[in-house]
C-alpha cells in the first residue's frame, strides 16, 4: 500500500452520553498544530446516538471538519460497529494521522482499526511532532517499562496512528465564532454488526473527578508513612474546596491510594494549576506526569529532596505539622 494520496490530521471524538472526553479536545488541539505543520487541516470524526448536537464544541475548539456518524443504534460504545465506522472512514478519507485517546475505549479501539486498515499504530504517546526533514509523524512513549522514551515512526503505512495520554496535550482556547464543516458520514452497517447486547450498565457511584481534570492536585507520597496520615491530604484538598487527593507511586503500591489516584509514567499526566507535591522526593517517574503544572509546591523535610528543584515554591519541613497548619489558614481566609 502506498502512502501517497493521505491527507490530513483525524481525531476520533470520544463521548460518554454526549459529553465529550476533554482528551479529544486536546487531540485536536494537537492535531491543528500537526496540520498547520503539514499544510492541511483537523478533522474531527464523532460517533454516536444524538451526537449531531456536539458539533458546535468541536468547532469552537479547533475541528476544521466534522464527520458525524449518528446512528440509533450507538447509543453506548461498541467495539465492532466502531471499528467498522473508523475503517470506511479510513477508506473513504485517507488520513494521513489519526488519534486517538489513550482511554479503555481508545485502548480497545484504535488495535482494531489500525490492523483492519494494516497500518502501524503506537500506543500511550507522550508526544507528537512532525519530522521537518520527512514530514513523517514522529511519535514518542515511554518504552521498557517507562525506564527510556522511544521515538517511533511509521514510514510505509497511512495513516500514522497513535493513542495519545489524556492529558499530556493541550486544548485550544474556546473560539464560540469558530465554525466547522460538517458532513454526514453513512457507514454501511449490517446486523451483523451489532451481535453483541448490553445487557446492563454498572455505574461507578463515587462521583470523584479525574486527576486529569483537576484544577488543584493535593498529591501525597510515601512522606505520610500510613494510610491513615493520608487524612491530612484529604483536608486540605477539603479546605481548598475544588482540589483532588492523588499521589506517587509509592504511596498507590503501599494501598493507601487508589491506582486512578496515581500521577506520573505509569500513572496519570496532570497539569493542574495548583499542584501541592507532599512527602513526594522528586523522582524522574514521577516529575514525569506532573512538571508541566502551572504551579507547584512541594514539602519535604529533606532539603535537598529532588521535587525543590522543579518546585516553584518549596517549604522544608515536616508535612505533619505543615499541612495542617496550611490546611488552618485555608480555612480561616
Ligand atoms: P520516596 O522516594 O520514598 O520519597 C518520600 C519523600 O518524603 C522523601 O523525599 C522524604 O524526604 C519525604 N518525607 C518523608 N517523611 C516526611 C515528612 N514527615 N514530612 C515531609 N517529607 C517527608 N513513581 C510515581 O510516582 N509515578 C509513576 O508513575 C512511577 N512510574 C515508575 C515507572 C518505573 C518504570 C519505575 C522504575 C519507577 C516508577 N515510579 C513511579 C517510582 C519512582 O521511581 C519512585 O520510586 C516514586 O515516585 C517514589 O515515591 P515517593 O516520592 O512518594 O517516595
Amino acid at each position: 500500500m502506498g502512502i501517497e494520496g493521505y491527507k490530513g490530521v483525524f481525531v476520533f471524538v470520544e463521548q460518554r452520553d454526549c459529553h465529550i472526553q476533554n482528551v479529544s479536545l486536546e487531540l485536536i488541539g494537537k492535531g491543528k498544530e500537526l496540520a498547520n505543520k503539514r499544510n492541511t487541516d483537523v478533522t474531527a470524526v464523532i460517533i454516536g446516538k444524538g451526537v449531531n448536537s456536539l458539533t458546535d464544541t468541536l468547532s469552537h475548539y479547533g475541528a476544521d471538519n466534522i464527520l458525524v456518524i449518528d446512528n440509533d443504534k450507538l447509543d453506548k460504545y461498541m467495539t465492532e460497529p466502531y471499528t467498522k465506522a473508523l475503517f470506511e472512514v479510513v477508506e473513504a478519507k485517507k488520513p494521513e494521522i489519526m488519534l486517538f485517546g489513550a482511554t479503555s475505549i481508545g485502548r480497545d479501539l484504535a488495535p482494531r482499526v489500525s490492523a483492519r486498515v494494516h497500518t502501524g499504530l503506537t500506543a500511550d504517546c507522550t508526544g507528537l511532532e512532525i519530522d521537518e526533514e520527512t514530514g513523517n509523524l514522529l511519535m514518542t512513549r515511554p518504552a521498557f517499562g517507562g525506564n527510556i522514551m522511544a521515538t517511533i515512526i511509521c514510514k510505509e503505512f497511512r495513516p500514522q496512528m497513535a493513542t495519545v495520554r489524556p492529558g499530556v496535550m493541550q486544548k485550544l482556547e474556546e473560539d464560540k465564532n469558530k465554525k466547522a464543516n460538517i458532513e454526514k458520514f453513512d457507514v454501511n452497517f449490517n446486523d451483523a454488526d451489532f451481535n453483541v447486547e448490553i445487557l446492563e450498565e454498572v455505574v461507578e457511584t463515587k462521583k470523584k473527578i479525574k486527576i486529569e481534570d483537576a484544577k488543584i492536585l493535593v498529591s501525597a507520597g510515601r512522606g505520610f508513612g500510613s494510610k491513615e496520615n493520608i487524612s491530612i491530604a484529604d483536608d486540605l484538598a477539603k479546605a481548598l474546596g475544588i482540589a483532588e487527593v492523588s499521589g506517587s507511586r509509592a504511596a498507590v503500591d503501599s494501598g493507601w491510594l487508589e491506582k486512578d489516584r496515581q500521577v506520573g509514567q505509569t500513572g496519570k499526566t496532570v497539569r493542574p494549576n495548583l499542584y501541592f507535591a507532599l512527602g513526594i522526593s522528586g523522582a524522574i517517574q514521577h516529575l514525569a506526569g506532573m512538571e508541566e503544572s502551572d504551579l507547584i509546591i512541594a514539602v519535604n523535610k529533606n532539603p535537598d529532596a529532588p521535587m525543590f528543584e522543579t518546585a516553584d515554591l518549596g517549604i522544608v519541613g515536616d508535612l505533619n505539622k505543615v499541612v495542617p497548619e496550611l490546611t488552618k489558614l485555608i480555612e480561616a481566609e
